[in-house]
């Protein structure tokens, strides 16, 4: 395994800036000499200098050749599956997908004539699932919110064998914890407003892949036009500086959490993919060096006792998002998920008291007390 405490701090490198500066400079340029600029690819994306540094940065620690940063995760995930589709093909998607990309599924990819199927967690389920206008495969592991497993390796095999594209969003795991190109995985992507910037204050996305995509991602991002300013570049620069620390505090919080939790009496059932009660532990053992800031579970409560308990927490704080270093806790009936029927969210096991915990960097055992005392007040 790299060594991420290093790479972090120093991922490009050892640095050289104008005057011996630590840190990197912020260039707001939106315009270059076109007769003598050294190779600041990016004409029609903007903020190029701090846009390169960026992307190079995070095609580092991903282990991928070339990088590029958004304005948001959806415009990475636009741009990265727009690349490789046209009228006619079919895409092929894992079941359990965040929001904002099965509305691109449903909504956007018919519109351009393209045909898409939804597959299990399985290497074979994606199997059954493919046409012969297969051109893209794209799926998230760990998935919200019940930290479904998806075998990358065997995936990445499926889809090379037949000249398919596969596309990871790497978002619960961050690089740290998971590598999918180092499992044939093609294309990673990032919502870099999570664990990437990791403090709930930097909406941004990031792409990785092989320096031969390079050209035909940047023609559809250019199209699309989701650019990241320079100054939001170097914010995110700064954070991936301290993604190792926070990551592996984050990872042994929420063990702790979730091992306390598997033994609590009134916690019906608890999700996390490091526990040995996950049906897919072994695959995530395999494809993972950290099991993520991420769980879920189920408190057994009397129907309309959620919000009284979400009230009584005094330090994890009932807010979307996640991947930050402060606790955040949700239910998903109520937010991801709310545009369900109740039906089509039981059958993906999502019970109406589940909640989603994104484990910050605070003391684990104070985010424990801090979970009992509200389910002992509420009940
Ligand atoms: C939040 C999220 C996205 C979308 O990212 P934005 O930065 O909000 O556009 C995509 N995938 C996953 C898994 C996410 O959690």
């Amino acid at each position: 395994m790299k060594d991420f405490d290093t790479l972090c701090v120093h991922p490009l490198g050892r640095d050289t800036h104008p005057n011996g500066s630590v840190a990197s400079p912020i260039y707001p340029s939106a315009s270059y000499d076109y007769t003598g600029g050294e190779g600041l690819r990016y004409p029609g994306f903007y903020s190029t200098y701090n846009q390169q540094r960026t992307g190079q940065i995070i095609a580092n620690l991903e282990g991928g050749e070339w990088g590029i940063t958004f304005s948001s995760g959806m415009a990475a995930i636009t741009t990265a599956i727009l690349s490789f589709v046209q009228q006619g093909d079919h895409v092929i998607f894992s079941a359990d997908l965040y929001g904002g990309t099965m509305a691109l599924a449903e909504k956007e990819l018919p519109k351009r004539g393209i045909a898409f199927s939804y597959a299990g967690n399985t290497a074979e389920s994606f199997q059954a699932m493919l046409t012969k206008t297969t051109k893209v495969i794209y799926l998230e592991t760990p998935a919200n919110p019940l930290l479904g497993i998806v075998p990358l390796k065997q995936v990445a095999d499926l889809a090379r064998a037949n000249g398919i594209i596969t596309i990871v969003d790497n978002t619960f795991a961050s690089p740290i914890n998971q590598c999918p190109i180092s499992h044939g995985i093609d294309i990673v992507v990032h919502s870099g407003t999570k664990f990437l910037g990791g403090h709930n204050d930097l909406p941004f996305g990031a792409l990785v892949t092989a320096e031969m995509h390079q050209n035909k991602i940047l023609s559809t991002a250019e199209l699309y036009g989701g650019s990241l300013s320079a100054q939001a570049c170097y914010l995110a620069e700064r954070s991936l500086k301290t993604l190792a620390l926070r990551i592996k505090k984050q990872n042994e919080n929420a063990q702790f959490l979730a091992d306390y939790l598997s033994k609590t009496a009134g916690i019906r059932s608890v999700f996390y993919p490091g526990l040995p009660s996950h049906p897919n532990h072994a695959i995530a053992k395999e494809q993972m060096s950290g099991f993520g800031g991420i769980l879920s579970f189920e408190p057994d409560l009397k129907p309309g006792r959620l919000p009284v308990f979400l009230k009584n927490l005094s330090i994890i704080q009932p807010a979307l998002s996640l991947g930050g270093v402060e606790s955040l806790i949700c239910a998903p009936a109520e937010t991801s998920h709310r545009g369900l029927t109740p039906e089509k969210r039981r059958s993906l096991g999502i019970n109406d008291n589940l909640l989603r915990l994104s484990v910050g960097i605070e003391n684990a055992s104070e985010l424990a007390s801090d979970l009992h005392d509200a389910l002992t007040k509420t009940r």
